[in-house]
């Protein structure tokens, strides 16, 4: 103990409410006091207009909880100290203004800081206001925060003012270590931008300096320059907006696979349960996967302002660690065969932000079908002059697509250009979601030295899991998510899109009758693999449990519980997160058995309607007829069990209904519509 202390605690310990047990650690560590620092420019309410006389942020450190400051500006404005030297900050404490006509409210969300630099530009929150404060005393708070600050502040919430009547630091000089605090136990992601500008936009020309900070839920801190823009489409115009990070050099965030540059924090803004992605991700994982992308809740504080719990994203795109493709050097373009390339693109309904045409990397298929190439970039390919590669993978896009929408299977040997498997689990993760969305974006590759385009990775599921109050009624009444229509495929009658992406789909599903026994027979398997209702509720009560005190302070900073945003179904609307949670569980339990015994009705796996694997006869439709291939002996009977042919395989006209198929004593079901 200095002189300093024993001064400042004979100066302080009459105006504390009462001392506690707790106060035992608080005598090592003292009221600190310091040079007062903050906005200065505040509001005189008497005279209604700002001032630099009447409640300044001096008042914030006079230890009378009747005066206090307000700030002209009603948000991003701060009171703090400078101590002079670092301090490591044990307590904090605040008082709100005594304002019985707005309520002790203003207070929450009201953030506690620590920095080094004057300007707070390395600030790293050390406590959140979680709950509105009593009048007339000072409320306190531990803080287990082990660095040490020359500089702590008080930043007040959105929209208020500041209007604090007291604030306080605990604490005892010192540099400490490198040990932080997160807000609420899950990982806290920190983002101070130059100047305290916040990006308007998703361009490069939006972008902003900053210093990002990933505090891990054990407390250690990962702290990297880079720039922070917008992201999304959507999603970007609601107030709580999802943001794209960008490190100056690659970093690994808390336990992410990828080490890279570009993050993304998803806002999950429409989705009141904060979790659908990371549900259907688990969900993904039941199955057979290309890559599924990391995800992790953590909360977002950008530049002394809580902005509520997000999703900390990988970038969509190929890297190690991400899409498991072959990455050429831009240099090495040139000189590398198109073929020799691999593929990443986008099926993307909103390429070019309605105008898909209007962007380079975007074309249009054939049947009108938007596409955006992610790998090899545009960009680099017109900055290495090698436009070869993208007109090579736009034919092979065209010949594949050509292959699915003729008709005519098999002739066109379509399962030569399109990877089956990949394809049935895209379909089958829209389908157990109900995700209107699935086929708005959907992702394809395509590997060197490989003919076939692969579907995958699945992303976006806000509107999942009964979202969307365009197609809530009709999920459990129609089949098939997809033969809902609009907007269940990329066709939502904006004139640039069409119903192409959901005829893909059909052809897929209805030319070929072995599809939808093998995405019965994916079904099953992934139930055995834990596909289980038990199982999601098991995930998503583990995820609701970590999330609690996050998702409390979320919908503190976005007051829309209970109102409907985004495509919300007027139905679903509840006061709780609890509840909304109990519904997501609900929609899952329903929704699988709702696929099983509904969706999946008539589609035998084995038995006398067997499934036709790969490995056996196939049984394929085409115009009027069926088409079997890979058996001798071939019956065919409609369904009163009359002989309609008898013979070799090959191509059988029957006209449309629906046929019994045996095909060297195996039995198959066709229908030829
Ligand atoms: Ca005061």
């Amino acid at each position: 103990m200095n002189l300093k202390f024993l001064l400042t605690f004979a100066l302080t310990a009459g105006s504390l409410s009462a001392l506690t047990a707790a106060d035992a650690f608080a005598q090592e560590s003292a009221k600190l006091t310091g040079t007062v620092i903050g906005t200065e420019r505040s509001f005189d309410y008497d005279a209604g207009q700002a001032s630099y006389d009447v409640n300044t942020r001096a008042n914030a450190f006079d230890g009378d909880v009747n005066t206090f400051f307000a700030s002209d500006e009603r948000s991003h404005t701060w009171v703090g100290l400078d101590l002079g030297t670092p301090h490591i900050i044990t307590r904090v404490g605040w008082s709100p203004r005594n304002d019985n006509n707005v309520g002790s409210g203003r207070v929450v969300l009201g953030l506690f800081e620590g920095a080094n630099e004057a300007d707070f530009s390395d600030a790293t929150p050390i406590y959140i206001v979680k709950e509105g404060a009593e009048y007339g005393v000072v409320s306190h708070a531990d803080v287990s925060c082990g660095k040490g600050f020359r500089y702590v502040r008080y930043a007040g919430p959105s929209d208020v003012r500041c209007n604090i009547a007291e604030v306080e630091f605990y604490g005892y000089e010192g540099a400490g270590e490198e040990k932080y605090a997160t807000l609420t136990g899950l990982p806290t992601v920190v983002i101070n931008t130059e100047n305290g500008e916040e990006p308007q936009g998703k361009e490069k020309a939006d972008e902003k300096k900053s210093t990002i900070k990933i505090i891990s839920a054990e407390g250690e801190l990962l702290s990297a320059p880079g720039t922070l823009r917008l992201r999304g489409n959507a999603s970007m115009q609601f107030d709580k907006k999802p943001y794209r990070i960008k490190f100056d050099k690659k970093q690994r965030p808390l336990d992410a696979p990828a080490k890279a540059k570009k993050w993304t924090l998803i806002n999950n803004y429409g989705d009141k349960t904060l979790i659908r992605n990371l549900v259907a991700w688990e969900i993904c994982r039941k199955f057979p996967q290309i890559w599924t992308p990391y995800g992790r809740l953590v909360d977002v504080v950008v530049n002394g302002e809580y902005k509520g719990t997000y999703q900390l994203c990988d970038q969509v795109e190929v890297k190690e660690g991400r899409m498991p493709l072959n990455e050429i050097e831009p240099e090495d373009f040139a000189a590398t065969d198109a073929a020799d390339f691999d593929y990443f693109m986008e099926i993307d309904g909103y390429a070019g932000n309605g105008d898909p045409w209007a962007v380079p990397e975007n074309w249009e298929s054939g049947y009108r079908v938007p596409v955006t190439l992610k790998y090899p970039d545009p960009d680099d390919l017109k900055e290495m002059n090698c436009p070869a590669p993208y007109e090579y993978i736009k034919s092979a896009y065209q010949q594949m697509e050509n292959a699915v929408m003729a008709g005519g299977f098999p002739d066109n040997n379509y399962e030569e250009v399109l990877d089956r498997e990949s394809w049935l689990v895209h379909f089958l993760i829209g389908e157990i979601t109900a995700n209107p969305d699935m086929y708005w974006s959907t992702y394809m590759s395509k590997k060197a030295g490989d003919s076939k385009f692969y579907t995958g990775p699945e992303w976006d599921f806000d509107l999942g899991f009964g979202n969307d109050y365009r197609t809530y009624s009709r999920i459990f009444s129609s089949r098939w998510t997809y033969l809902m229509g609009t907007p269940a495929g990329a066709n939502d009658g904006n004139g640039w899109n069409n119903p192409a992406i959901h005829n893909f789909a059909r052809r897929i599903l209805t030319n070929d009758s072995r599809n939808l026994p093998k995405a019965k027979k994916l079904f099953l398997d992934a139930i055995d693999n834990g596909l289980t209702a038990n199982a999601l509720d098991e995930f998503i009560d583990n995820l609701a449990a970590e999330i609690a005190v996050s998702q409390d302070l979320n919908f503190k900073r976005w007051k829309i519980l209970d109102q409907g945003v985004h495509m919300n179904p007027g139905e679903t609307i509840r006061g709780s997160y609890a509840e909304y949670i109990a519904q997501l569980k609900e929609f899952i339990r329903h929704r699988l058995s709702y696929i099983d015994t509904t969706s999946f009705a008539g589609v035998e796996t084995d038995g006398i309607e067997g499934v036709a694997t790969d490995s056996e006869a196939a049984v394929l439709t085409f115009d009027g007829g069926i088409e079997v291939r890979g058996a001798t002996q071939v019956s065919v009977y409609n369904l009163q069990g009359m002989s309609i042919y008898n013979g070799a395989a090959g191509r059988i006209a029957t006209g449309r209904g629906i046929f019994i198929v045996k095909a060297d004593g195996r039995s198959y079901k066709a229908l030829v519509d």
